[in-house]
């Protein structure tokens, strides 16, 4: 974001709202251009409605790829959608960036529009001001009184969990050059980070099947223990059915490759419960979607167990390392 260009100068605010983000909404009553946007409310839904931001330095490195920020930064709000198994909808997007490059706009809104699109989003607004580059997207999306979440695990369900678990740490790894892989595990494993998939289609056949879900953002026992804490249960994870990405395998350094599946963000994979009865039908959606599910764990009720997680293949030494992602983590 350093040049200074002759077309940077030249952008007003309006300008590069109306050049970049203002499409042709038609679901929305009103889109950009009046103080608010207007939706009309499903009469028999509810809205989900939440919301993400990604500041430079501490989710994105300084000069990140802006196509690819753009399906980031609308990724990370989908999988929370699909989180709570709701149909995406709407985003607003608030955007502060030091200076308004028309090269670096473009392939931002490139790379959002390329996934709204994929998932029938529509931008209906947001705001845009000067500052430290901070991208902030609120996503709407419908759903029903299925939603899936966080507060429904009963003891006896399996826990499950989509796709693999590390590749984004490993990728994070890579770029921050702490590893040594090869050039095609590298890109692959950058790819799970700068572009993850947000699991909508399995959110939404979910309802009515799980019984508690969560996106990993922060890391599988990080974002377990958020399921675990707002049931009121317990939980025995087994560490040999944590599904990894063949790149995290071939590392050869095991303490590491657990410490980034067990616990490294980023993923954006779907974490559930359901009743052990519906195992056969879960197997059957995944394949029929085309996302792999395995069955990692199961709840506990709480006066059964002694530890709130226990991981089955770990010793306590090598699961009391265990460490998510935590903001504002005291050290
Ligand atoms: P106000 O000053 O009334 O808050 P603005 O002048 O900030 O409105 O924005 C004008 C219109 O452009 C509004 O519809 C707003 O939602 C939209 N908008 C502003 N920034 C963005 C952005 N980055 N992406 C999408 N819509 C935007
Ligand atoms: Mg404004």
């Amino acid at each position: 974001m350093e040049s200074a260009n002759d077309g940077a100068a030249r952008l007003s605010e309006f300008g590069l709202i109306n050049r970049y983000f203002a499409k042709h909404v038609s679901r929305a009553r009103l889109g950009i251009g009046d103080d608010a946007a207007l939706i009309d409310l499903p009469s028999d839904a509810l809205l989900a409605v939440t919301t993400d931001t990604l500041n430079e330095g501490v989710h994105f490195l300084h000069g990140a790829d802006p196509a690819k920020l753009g399906h980031k930064a609308l990724a990370v709000n989908l999988s929370d959608l699909a989180a709570m198994g709701a149909v995406p909808r709407y985003a607003l997007l608030a955007l502060s960036m030091p200076v308004a490059d028309p090269a670096w706009l473009e392939a931002f809104s490139a790379g959002f529009f390329a996934l709204a699109n994929r998932h029938n989003v529509e931008l209906i607004g947001g705001d845009t001001t000067r500052g430290a580059l901070s991208v902030t997207i609120t996503a709407m999306g419908e759903v029903d009184s299925r939603a899936l979440r966080r507060d429904g695990a009963r003891p006896g369900d399996d826990i499950w969990v989509s796709g693999t678990l590390g590749g984004a740490a490993l990728g994070l790894a890579c770029l921050q050059g702490s590893v040594e892989v090869e050039p095609a595990d590298r890109s692959a494993m950058i790819a799970l980070l700068e572009t993850p998939t947000p699991r909508v289609e399995l959110g939404i056949a979910l309802r009515g099947i799980a019984s508690a879900a969560i996106d990993i953002s922060d890391g599988l026992t990080g974002d377990l223990v958020h399921i675990l804490d707002r049931s009121g249960v317990a939980a025995a994870l087994d560490w040999t059915r944590v599904p990894q990405p063949a790149a995290l395998s071939r590392l050869g350094d095991e303490s590491r490759a657990r410490q980034m599946a067990l616990a490294g963000g980023d993923d954006y994979e779907l974490l559930f419960t359901a009743a052990p009865e519906r195992a056969s039908e879960i197997l059957s959606l995944g394949r029929s979607i085309g996302v792999p599910l395995a069955r990692i764990g199961e709840i506990r009720g709480r006066e059964d167990t002694a530890r709130m997680l226990e991981i089955r293949g770990l010793t306590p030494a090598e699961s009391g390392i265990l460490q998510s992602h935590d903001h504002f983590r005291p050290y």
